[in-house]
């Protein structure tokens, strides 16, 4: 491979820029979608792996191998497609991202997404460099049940592996309730956590090079909906001194990690502004979907970025924003059969960006689309966005009171 060498647009140091032509994506979803977007605006092409031949990132990709995201064979055809490899799916196999660095750089690596993959390594890790998480225990076996301090109640039961969108949690309040709980999740590993009186949720989106340097993302604010993002704005709703810790937080943790990439970690903020790391995202996340339109470089450029060898931008934010998730339930407003929602409405609109996923099956709960609302004023995207709210019956909770 071909090197040559350029300065860096983030700092004064020096950064090896490689010729990298193709980006190999395990997964096929809306992330992947915007990645590919942000490569084909660098004039970078992808190869997608999803088992899906039709999905949001297969539709635009340049090349798309159909097959199981454990499908050895069919990495094998990755490796050979692309020069470096990267993830926008929550749960791609670990094993899988170990084979592939055989055929190239993966970023993030397959340690950093094993890590993020299990709630348990999850929380000691990030305990480990000295960031607060809620208070838990682990249950892996019935006896634990038994041993919960009562201080965890009222709490919450989750499932150390493949949960997501609130999926794999449950409300329990007693011994009892953990026990029978455990045993309906089918005994395998879980926590149980500690239920929090939130002031809020916050987010960081952050990135690192491989040469280490770090850049990190305007914090945004969160609101979910049944355990689903429902509304992230930025700027958070927080004083200047606890965006600046968010921000310390992230930092420590990326660079423990010793991640590649881009990667968001999820925040609870308790009162008296006390800050608590509640989870790892290895790759984009939805609560960054703003930063395309509203900062400098986006959350997905600055991935392909990383992928591609090339400087780190610093972001900033242009514009205050306000990002609505869209789910299925937004076709079954005024009937059992899906009706696709008023986009012309929300079109008609001015400083409003619409992502279509292309997904061609609404369902409840399932992430087809969203709208950023920008501003010169964070209350001007507010009002923008609570236009769309109302124009597509939006649930946004008390997000944008
Ligand atoms: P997921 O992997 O499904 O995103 P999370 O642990 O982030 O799982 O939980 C989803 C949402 O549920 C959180 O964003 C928060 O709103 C709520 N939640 C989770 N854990 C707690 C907690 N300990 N206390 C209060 N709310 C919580
Ligand atoms: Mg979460």
């Amino acid at each position: 491979m071909q090197h040559w060498v350029l300065p860096s647009a983030a700092s004064d140091r020096v950064a090896v820029v490689g010729a990298v032509a193709m980006i190999g994506l395990l997964g096929g979803g809306q992330l992947g979608r915007m990645m590919i977007q942000a490569a084909h605006q660098l004039g970078l092409r992808v190869a997608v792996l999803d088992p899906d031949p039709n999905g949001p990132a297969s539709q635009i990709a340049d090349h798309v191998i159909v097959a199981a995201y454990d499908d050895f064979n069919a990495l094998a055809q990755l490796g050979q497609w692309a020069d470096v490899f990267t993830t926008e799916f929550e749960n791609v196999p670990a094993e899988s991202l170990r084979f592939l660095a055989k055929s190239g750089p993966t970023m993030p690596d397959a340690h950093s997404v094993g890590i993020a993959q299990n709630r348990i390594d999850e929380k000691r890790f990030i305990q480990a460099t000295g960031v607060p998480v809620a208070p838990y225990a682990v249950i892996s076996r019935v006896e634990d049940c038994h041993e919960i301090s009562p201080q965890l109640f009222p709490g919450i039961l989750k499932s150390a592996r493949l949960g997501y969108d609130g999926k794999g949690q449950q409300n329990v309040d007693s011994s009892a309730e953990v026990t029978a709980a455990w045993e309906a999740m089918g005994s395998v590993d879980c926590i149980v956590e500690k239920r929090l009186a939130l002031d809020r949720e916050i987010s960081v989106i952050c990135a690192r090079d491989r040469l280490g340097h770090i850049e990190i993302f305007p914090v945004g604010e969160n609101t979910h909906r049944h355990g689903i993002l429902a509304v992230t704005q930025v700027p958070a709703r927080i004083s200047p001194a606890l965006e600046q810790r968010a921000h310390e937080c992230a930092r420590k943790i990326i660079e423990a990690l010793k991640y590649v990439g881009v990667m968001c970690i999820e925040f609870f903020v308790l009162s008296g502004e006390q800050l608590i790391a509640n989870e790892i995202a290895p790759r984009p996340h939805n609560s960054g979907h703003h930063t395309i339109e509203a900062c400098s470089v986006s959350q997905f450029e600055q991935q392909v970025r990383i992928c591609a060898q090339l400087p780190l931008a610093q972001p900033s934010l242009r514009s205050p924003a306000v990002m609505l998730n869209i789910l299925g339930e937004s076709w079954f407003k005024s009937s059992d059969h899906p009706i696709e929602p008023d986009w012309d409405a929300v079109r008609a609109q001015f400083g409003v960006h619409l992502h279509l996923y292309g997904k061609s099956e609404p369902r409840p709960g399932r992430k087809m689309a969203h709208v950023t609302c920008l501003g010169a004023t964070p209350s001007e995207a507010r009002a923008r966005a609570i236009v769309v709210a109302d124009i597509l019956g939006l649930d946004t909770g008390r997000a944008l009171a």
